[in-house]
């Protein structure tokens, strides 16, 4: 794990105590929400129009699966039976799931399997899935997606198309995509297109309760369209050590669940959103997640207003995703989204080679040039408040270009 300076951050310290260790810490707190073996699988709940009924919470890929195969194995037991990877994940993500298949090949029935391809051409397209089907040791995926669609043009007629055939040849079952940037504007126009069946996309506590996400989650659940929440912990690209965080800590631990339980409990309680998908690299936060999946107590109004009010507090540490406002006010078309996405991946999720590697796909004269140009427009119309040339300078630094 990469340590900022050799100091552990909250979210280190979660990773490496468990939620039991941040407990033990913060007493007196009630028995923190927690799994046994014979408890029931977790719940599930229908995906669109497609017939499929999938689990409330999926197994997110972008790990070392490989080495985990005891705990994939486990989230079947648990009911954790809609997993999530792409062809570009690091660590052999799907060639994971592939290992996995050949050993419990019984297994595969059970598994909603969901793969994304970062290539915009059909030719391209074909090729990824190849590759995909094969590294996953499976002649078939349940959802494939495009990856990081952001403007929906991208989703052309060629590509329409070949979705189309990839059905008919039975090597997809349905199609979509996957939006971390301006994905209100995607979702409702791909409400219009009658031909997405599923969308994974940035929902949290910070976005659900927006007019413009409200609109788009509407236009998808009347147009058939499965919906899987990701970004779920709304994790801040600048801080994760502020007191709001940690009183939001003590204070749900008190009530017996850790703060990042009460953010997928948050998404759940919108019973449109079928599953929330969630990076689970050890088993203690496979458990502790599936813990709050099968929490039957909801989040009280005063929890959801606490939510509520830290997320007005710490919104300046948020990037909302909302690429179209700041980018065309800065010269070279840098990739603002993107870069405080990497900052995210390094400082809440502790991914730093993750989150270097994908800074290092940005043009080597943008992330060159990038921390002298100037972002005073960008940062007066950016709705979040985002100090974006600083951290642009600090995503440079933290990365050594
Ligand atoms: S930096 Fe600000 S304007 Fe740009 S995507 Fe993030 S929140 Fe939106």
């Amino acid at each position: 794990m990469h340590q900022n300076n050799g100091k552990w951050s909250r979210r280190d310290f979660l990773k490496a105590t468990g939620t039991a260790g941040l407990g033990a810490v913060m007493a007196p707190v009630r028995q923190i929400a927690t799994v046994t073996e014979t408890q029931e699988t977790i719940p599930v709940r229908s995906f669109g129009k497609t017939g499929v009924k999938v689990s409330i919470l999926s197994l997110g890929g972008m790990f070392d699966i490989a080495s985990n195969q005891i705990m994939m194995k486990q989230a079947v037991r648990w009911g954790v039976t809609y997993w999530d990877t792409a062809d570009c994940y690091q660590n052999g993500s799907e060639t994971g799931i592939g290992k996995y298949f050949i050993k419990y090949p019984e297994d595969r029935k059970n598994i909603f399997l969901v793969s994304k391809s970062c290539a915009r051409d059909p030719k391209g397209m074909t090729r990824l899935l190849e590759r995909s089907l094969e590294r996953m040791n499976t002649d078939y995926i349940d959802l494939y997606f495009a990856h990081g669609i952001s403007k929906i043009d991208k989703l052309d007629e060629r590509i329409k198309t070949w979705a189309e055939k990839a059905k008919a040849s039975g090597k997809i079952r349905f199609f979509g995509f996957s939006t971390h940037h301006n994905m209100e504007t995607s979702m409702l126009e791909a409400a219009k297109l009658g031909w997405i069946d599923g969308i994974m996309m940035t929902y949290n506590f910070r976005l659900m309760h927006t007019d413009r996400m409200k609109q788009a989650v509407d236009a998808c659940v009347k147009a058939g369209i499965g919906l899987t929440a990701m970004k779920t912990q709304g994790g801040g690209s600048v801080k994760t050590n502020t007191d709001t965080e940690l009183k939001m800590a003590g204070r749900f631990l008190r009530k017996g669940f850790t703060d990042a339980q009460a953010k997928l409990m948050a998404v759940w309680q919108h019973p449109d959103i079928a599953s929330i998908c969630s990076q689970m690299p050890n088993m203690t936060i496979l458990k502790a997640n599936v813990a709050a999946a099968r929490n039957r107590t909801d989040l009280s109004l005063q929890d959801t207003e606490f939510l509520h009010r830290y997320a007005c507090e710490t919104h300046s540490d948020y990037c909302a995703g909302c690429t179209k406002i700041c980018e065309s006010a800065v010269e070279m078309g840098v990739p603002i989204g993107d870069v405080m996405r990497y900052l995210m991946y390094y400082r809440s999720y502790g991914e730093f080679d993750y989150a270097a590697g994908q800074f290092k796909t940005i043009s080597e004269n943008i992330r060159r040039q990038m921390a002298n140009l100037d972002y005073s427009l960008a940062e007066q119309r950016c709705p979040q408040k985002m100090r974006i040339g600083k951290l642009i300078k600090e995503a440079v630094d933290a990365f050594h270009i």
